[in-house]
């Protein structure tokens, strides 16, 4: 049985309605569903009706983490899942910083939050002792100070994750914030404002043992020998801010080294400054003042209203046309959008989302909804860059096909996955571009592709063959290491100098596990957990209406809208017939060709070609009888 080595044992269950507090045993969960999203997607599963609203206090918040989680060189990763206030949907997000990691020293791998408070609360897990605690003072508060507040009361070894006034007012794309600024979305920051739960805090000193500290060791060696550290400068492309005005700062015990890192505000504190957070309005601050400095105190807003930096991204975009073509006025909205790019702009956008104040109240049900309430003009000015789930297009299926599969299954938007076939490509086009430093050639990226994506062809982006098996290759990984967990700006080491091929180990992670847990697993063992848990979310979004093929879509604008360039790529080069370079400008994605591909991925998923839904077989075989039995009973198995 898994669980002696790598957890720390115990999950807490808090239901704020009776203000009973009790625990569960890790391994009644581990064997099958490793930790993270995994075990998240179970408890979910037993305990969250299908048909309740994300408001309901019967919805849970599930704060997991994996068997990694505070392993010195794999960082403090955790995942929260529940179901997301935007989409009425399970749904999922994953942060870093140090939260996570207090968490397990204080004895839980988890915690899972059920029913309402009747007044404003906090959670304090500290060691064995757990309280619930008032926040009336702290209600409607922004992040920052609620942070602050919380370590005057309980000091300032405690590590807090909170809500801005945008959760405790359950604005769709509001944020969870914890500590070191690490922001999750997914809309289920909204469900704390649900249940009249401001924070989480935690502390604690236990340890936890891992199994083989030898082969740990050895295994750390070797990453360090393998990660060539190329993916840092990646990362960095196109952000406008000056590198030397910030300072490297990683996740609690994460040796990797990604963009993160810090800068100091006027005021003196140090603020997050990575991926797409920092490069949210640059280009619009860098236009009206001639430099970013308000786009990073945009960012540092957003974390403290607790707003979603990406979907407020295309949010503006939305506003920014609807202003241009009269349909919205300063006057009419109380917002200038005369002065997008300002800070007096994003001041008053933010607080007003946050704070439902006029307009605002119709904007916090996300840039959809809000056009819908204004009308079609409003709507047609949308259709050609948003997702249905209300983020700015990135990485789509019109430039590397795979991403279809992707984008038409997962309840949010899938970056993990995303990341999975942009990283590998984008790094081959530096190359091209003559990025010398950057090993990833042709031959190399041929190379991995064999290994990652189960052939070469899952990176001819000239021909949909090839994508659905690829599709389910990084699927299956993605799953297990949302669950161990790990990050994705880092794994897979797809790339490795120390090799005479280049090519990473995609065994390393099974490697990795054993050594934590003290389970024997390989790669193709792991990847049996990760097709596991990629099957139970399945079989949730089934029961919550996502019933298989005719709801695995991609939005219109992919088949009738000509691809006009991407993040980092506006020629759309991409890899095409034995690794010649493809563009893929002005293309758009071949409907029946789509089709086809979901029909092979729904094949080689082992589930039912003409509908999409799971069969029996499958789901037995994966050890989720118990699964297909609930499925059958509501005409969701074929
Ligand atoms: S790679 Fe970056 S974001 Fe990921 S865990 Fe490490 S420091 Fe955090």
């Amino acid at each position: 049985m898994t669980g002696q080595y790598g957890y720390a044992g115990k999950i807490l269950k808090v239901d704020l309605s009776s203000g009973n507090i009790t625990h569960v045993p890790t391994s009644d969960y581990a064997d099958l569903f490793l930790g993270g999203r995994g075990i998240a997607a179970k408890i979910y599963w037993d305990e969250v009706p299908p048909q309740i609203e994300a408001s309901h206090p019967e919805n849970r918040l599930i704060f997991m983490t994996g068997p990694l989680c505070s392993v010195p060189g794999f960082a403090s990763r955790f995942q929260i899942c529940g179901k997301s206030i935007s989409t009425n949907q399970f749904s999922f997000c994953n942060l870093g910083g140090s939260w996570g990691a207090q968490l397990k020293s204080a004895g839980y791998d988890g915690v899972v939050v059920s029913g309402k408070a009747d007044k404003p609360v906090y959670i304090h897990v500290d060691g064995d002792k757990v309280e619930v605690r008032n926040a009336a003072h702290l209600k409607g508060k922004n992040g920052f100070y609620c942070q602050n507040e919380i370590k005057k009361e309980l000091g300032e070894s405690v590590r807090v994750l909170t809500v801005g006034p945008a959760g405790d007012n359950m604005v769709s794309f509001a944020t969870f914030l914890a500590s070191d600024d690490s922001v999750g979305a997914g809309g289920l920051a909204g469900v704390m404002g649900s249940k009249n739960l401001k924070a989480i805090s935690v502390r604690g000193d236990k340890k936890f043992k891992v199994a083989s500290a030898d082969k740990l060791s050895k295994l750390r060696r070797r990453i360090r020998q393998m990660s060539g550290g190329y993916v840092e400068p990646l990362l960095a492309m196109g952000l406008l801010t000056p590198r030397d005005r910030l300072k490297k700062s990683f996740c609690q015990g994460c040796p990797a080294g990604c963009v993160r890192a810090t800068y100091p505000n006027p005021e003196g504190s140090q603020r997050k400054f990575m991926c797409q957070a920092a490069m949210f309005y640059e280009t619009r601050a860098q236009r009206y003042y001639g430099n970013t400095d308000v786009a990073l105190k945009a960012t540092e807003l957003c974390d403290d209203y607790g707003l979603d930096t990406r979907a407020t991204e295309t949010m503006i975009m939305w506003l920014s046309r609807c202003h241009k073509s009269g349909i919205l006025t300063d006057e009419g909205t109380g917002i200038p959008l005369s002065k997008i790019g300002s800070y007096e702009f994003i001041e008053t956008l933010l607080q007003k989302i946050a704070h439902r104040e006029g307009f605002g109240d119709t904007l916090a049900k996300g840039t959809h909804k809000a056009a819908r309430s204004l009308g079609s003009d409003a709507q047609k000015l949308i259709k050609d860059y948003m997702t249905r789930s209300g983020d700015n297009e990135l990485y789509g299926p019109r430039l590397y096909i795979t991403t279809g599969i992707f984008w038409a299954m997962e309840p949010r938007l899938p970056i993990q996955q995303l990341h999975e076939v942009s990283v590998p490509v984008m790094l081959w086009g530096a190359r091209q571009k003559g990025l010398k430093e950057v090993p990833v050639t042709t031959e190399v990226l041929r190379a991995m592709a064999k290994r990652f994506f189960g052939g070469e062809l899952g990176v001819d982006f000239s021909t949909y063959d090839g994508k659905a098996l690829a599709a389910v290759r990084i699927q299956d990984r993605e799953y297990a290491k949302e669950s161990l967990i790990l990050c994705d700006l880092f794994w897979p080491i797809y790339f490795s100098e120390a090799a005479p091929d280049g090519v990473g180990d995609p065994s390393i992670e099974s490697q990795i596990c054993s050594a934590v847990t003290g389970r024997e697993v390989d790669e193709v063992g792991l990847y049996k957990i990760g097709e596991r848990i990629c099957n139970l979310q399945r079989a949730i979004l089934a029961r919550e209406g996502h019933k298989g093929r005719e709801y695995d879509l991609i939005d219109e604008y992919n088949f009738t809208t000509p691809l006009k360039g991407d993040f980092g790529n506006p020629d759309c080069i991409v890899p095409g017939k034995d690794g010649e370079l493809f563009s893929r400008k002005e293309v758009v994605v071949d409907r029946e060709q789509f089709e086809n591909m979901k029909g092979e991925f729904y094949r080689i998923r082992g589930w039912d070609v003409p509908s999409g839904l799971q069969s029996r077989a499958k789901l037995e075989e994966l050890g989720l009888g118990s699964v297909a039995r609930t499925l059958e009973r509501e005409g969701l198995l074929r």
